[in-house]
């Protein structure tokens, strides 16, 4: 059985003015993301390369200045 080699490289997506870019190539531009957008292994497409990738966005964590504790 032949194994597909993915790319689950969680965390080490690249997000440039508002849209994630490919993690295989680094150039397509694969999804557009909102501030608050979160997805768990979501795959995408680049049309740049044609690969598809896993993806796992995670919203970033909000800057309080606040001390809550
Ligand atoms: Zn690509």
């Amino acid at each position: 059985m032949e194994v597909l080699q993915q790319h689950l490289e969680s965390g080490k997506i690249v997000i440039r003015n508002g849209w994630l870019m490919c993690p295989v190539c680094g150039k397509g531009k694969v999804l557009k993301l909102r501030e608050d957008t979160t997805a768990y292994a979501l795959p995408v497409y680049c049309r740049r390369c044609g690969q598809e990738s896993i993806v796992n966005i995670e919203a970033p964590e909000p800057a309080s200045d606040e001390t809550s504790a």
